[in-house]
């Protein structure tokens, strides 16, 4: 009998070692990249595929980048209002997409943003604007005065002291660039994660353990959005990835703030009145196949709050929105 116990027990180490040993090792980069912690996992494929994607982020962080100096975006806004710049295939077709998704969403998602976000300094000493200062540069901030000529692929920007930001689109178009040099290096299976921007590829292989359990050799991953008003890790609802690739993009309030006179205040503008949203809106995550979009809808709906979902018509699987009442909003493609 006690032979029988010693046997039970060597077996049970055997399947311990040798379940670990199936057990798929992903391999990781990361970096501080646009702004934000970059971070790549691979399932299948090799480091050189992680450095691929890297630089290909480095590279757009470069050129986009309006805090890069000679980044193409510096290169507009350096210009002159009326000056028109020539700019890469890549920056013409990324602006392009942004302009579309400011008519989409009716200037709540606006790239010259920037004048407006520069008064609110989030990145050096963050202070509430005085009203003169902000109607000084509200007219500066409208995408439909930023003239994009396709056939001489120029930016030309039509208001004085206009000038443009893409902090809320590049992580997005980050993300869906990294996904196909992911693809082109022959990777199947990857999650990215381009500070909140969250975009799954394929499947998770699974352990032995689970194999034996469910019969299944991978199962979708699931990305879990953090909970607004709790310590960071604190997760209110979990995202199971049917499609593939899945941007999970979150634009959230608690991301960076600053608090004066016992109020806090965000980083994401309402290009209209150059203040934050009062909508009573912490968080909102868009879900879809494409991040670039993905990126650019969470900021302009956490300024248009639910209201706007109607204008996110056809880009969307499911868009959900954390509240100040501690509700949950979702809206499923239909
Ligand atoms: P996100 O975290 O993607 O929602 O983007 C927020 C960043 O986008 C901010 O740090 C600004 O650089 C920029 N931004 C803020 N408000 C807007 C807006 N309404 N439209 C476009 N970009 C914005
Ligand atoms: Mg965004």
């Amino acid at each position: 009998m006690k032979y029988v116990k010693y046997a039970f027990a060597v077996a049970a180490v055997l399947i311990v070692i040798f379940a670990s040993a199936l057990s798929p090792k992903p391999k990781t980069k990361s970096d501080f990249l646009l702004d934000t912690y970059i971070s790549v996992t691979i399932y299948d494929g090799t480091e050189e595929a992680l450095d691929a994607v890297v630089a290909k982020v480095r590279q757009i962080h470069e050129d986009f980048s309006a805090y890069a100096a000679d980044s193409e975006v510096a290169n507009i806004n350096k210009a002159p209002a009326g000056e028109a710049v020539f700019v890469s295939s890549e920056c013409f077709s990324l602006l392009e997409k942004a302009q579309a998704l400011s008519e989409m969403t009716e200037g709540a998602f606006d790239i010259t943003v920037k004048p407006i976000m520069d008064l609110w300094d989030f990145s050096g000493t963050p202070k509430v604007p005085e009203e003169t200062e902000l109607s000084a540069l509200l007219p500066a901030v409208d995408y439909r005065k930023l003239i994009l000529d396709e056939e001489n692929k120029t930016v030309t920007k039509t208001a004085e002291h206009m000038q443009i930001d893409l902090g809320g689109i590049a992580k997005g178009y980050a993300a869906d660039c990294a996904a196909i040099v992911l693809k082109e290096h022959g990777v199947e299976n990857a999650v990215l994660d381009f500070g909140g921007n969250v975009v799954t590829i394929g499947a998770r292989p699974v352990s032995l353990w689970e194999r034996i359990k469910t019969g299944k050799s991978t199962a979708p991953f699931a990305v879990g959005i953090q909970s607004p008003g709790e310590a960071r890790g604190i997760v209110a609802e979990r995202v199971v990835a049917t499609i593939s690739p899945c941007a999970v993009v979150t634009s959230g309030g608690y991301e960076r703030n600053f608090t004066q006179d016992g109020k806090i205040y965000h980083h994401i503008i309402d290009p209209k009145t150059g203040r934050q949203p009062e909508n009573g809106i912490l968080s909102v995550t868009v879900v879809a196949t494409d991040a670039t979009c993905a990126d650019a809808l969470s900021t302009a709906l956490f300024v248009l709050g639910p209201e706007g979902v109607s204008r996110a018509e056809g880009l969307y699987e499911k868009i959900i929105f954390m509240t100040e009442q501690g509700e949950m909003k979702t809206y499923t493609k239909e």
